[in-house]
């Protein structure tokens, strides 16, 4: 049965430039970046190269740059590292939205057990955090503040050029999440303004369990991997050079892309999302239907459980996924649907289909074929 892939922001494959950077690195360049002699420093160099590769995806200083073991670790290290390096000053509060992956969402809440005031922002309907809701959070004490640049469910995506000047007015460093726009859109990180800025090599098609934080100059930020010198004392360990250099091949297309092949997803994201609209009774579109990231479409199907849908489909051969997950034998509503105000049943029948570079119009169209017929089924089965 052919495989067709719709769940992209999920992860990517390797991009093939990544994948021979990649094994040509681990066949050859093996030595330790921090050596002095020239093992060292031949793995040194593939470090530099990577690092201006992946600061040339952001609009970044190579220097800027960390590279760590992925976006998790990303997120983590912005929020705790900076939480740390502020704690001195009193500032003993942290902002971040609702509907923040559970990375972020995660640390705040750690952070808030031992002791940090926290406030999650409310979002709309549309699933976009309000200025204003963040300038009434906001005070004198406020540390961090974090909100994603698009939302990984439903691929809205935030004001963040205002809420980081609003953030920055009242003297709190401003993190934003783009795992889920590198390499989908073109991303800035002096057009944002933000002080921190979170990445993962997966989401654009380079290996998994390699990211980078990129730091602006002159923020501080507390040591997250204590040890030795690496990364500017910030990430101790020694590097993954071949992974890295993996997430350097993977930018550099992963920038091209973002531009070049952008019109075209969006275009078939857009036939899915009508076909699918006009083909099958009782759906909708969840999140803002035009600030968004041009590969993802988030669905609700009346009447019909995701996780049965997303199981049909699969044995159809159709890669999707849904917000809601199943633990212990219940369905748990997703979280970003749920701050979005949606009644509790639309949090539970909702499916995110998230393109790629190699999704074809082919493809698109035998999904429109074969969805009617599963949601017919399912519906009638709940019927019963
Ligand atoms: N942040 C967002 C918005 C994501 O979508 C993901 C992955 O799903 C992560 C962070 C975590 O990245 P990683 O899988 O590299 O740890």
């Amino acid at each position: 049965m052919p495989r067709i892939y719709l769940d992209h922001n999920a992860t990517t494959p390797l991009v093939p430039v990544a994948l021979e950077r990649f094994t040509a690195v681990a066949a050859s360049t093996w030595g330790n970046a921090s050596s002095v002699h020239h093992f060292g420093q031949q793995a040194k160099a593939v470090l530099d190269d990577a690092r201006a590769a992946v600061a040339g995806l952001i609009g970044a200083e190579p220097s800027e740059l960390i590279f760590t073991a992925g976006g998790t670790e990303s997120d983590n290290a912005a929020i705790r590292g900076a939480a740390e390096a502020l704690e001195a000053s009193g500032r003993r509060h942290l902002v971040a939205s609702s509907i923040e992956h559970e990375a972020v969402l995660q640390t705040v809440k750690a952070l808030a057990r031992r002791g940090w005031d926290v406030t999650l922002l409310p979002v709309g309907q549309r699933g976009v955090v309000e200025p204003d809701a963040l300038a009434a959070a906001l005070t004198d004490r406020t540390a961090v503040v974090s909100v994603m640049h698009a939302n990984n469910e439903i691929g809205t995506l935030q004001p963040i050029a205002e809420l980081a000047a609003l953030a920055r007015s009242r003297g709190a460093l401003f993190h934003t999440d783009a795992v889920q726009t590198a390499g989908k859109l073109p991303v800035d990180v002096q057009a944002l303004g933000v002080d921190l800025l979170s990445l993962s090599a997966h989401k654009f098609g380079g290996p998994k369990g390699t990211g980078a934080l990129w730091v602006r100059r002159g923020v501080r930020l507390a040591a997250f991997v204590t040890g030795g010198r690496q990364e500017r004392n910030r990430r101790a360990g020694t590097e993954n050079v071949p992974a890295i250099s993996g997430m350097g091949a993977a930018a550099q297309y992963a920038r091209q892309a973002a531009t070049e092949a952008a019109p075209r997803i969006a275009a078939l994201r857009d036939r899915l999302e009508q076909g699918v609209l006009a083909g099958v009774p009782d759906t909708a579109v969840n999140g803002d239907p035009a600030a968004r990231v041009p590969n993802t479409t988030n669905l609700s199907f009346d009447r019909v459980e995701s996780e049965s849908l997303l199981i049909a489909l699969d044995l159809e051969g159709i890669a999707v996924s849904s917000g809601s997950a199943c633990s212990s034998g219940t369905l748990e509503p997703s979280h970003v649907l749920k701050a979005m105000g949606y009644p509790h049943p639309r949090t539970l029948n909702s499916i995110r289909f998230s393109l790629g570079g190699s999704t074809t119009e082919a493809e698109i169209d035998h999904v429109l074929a074969v969805l009617p017929r599963l949601v017919t089924k399912l519906r009638s089965l709940a019927a019963r």
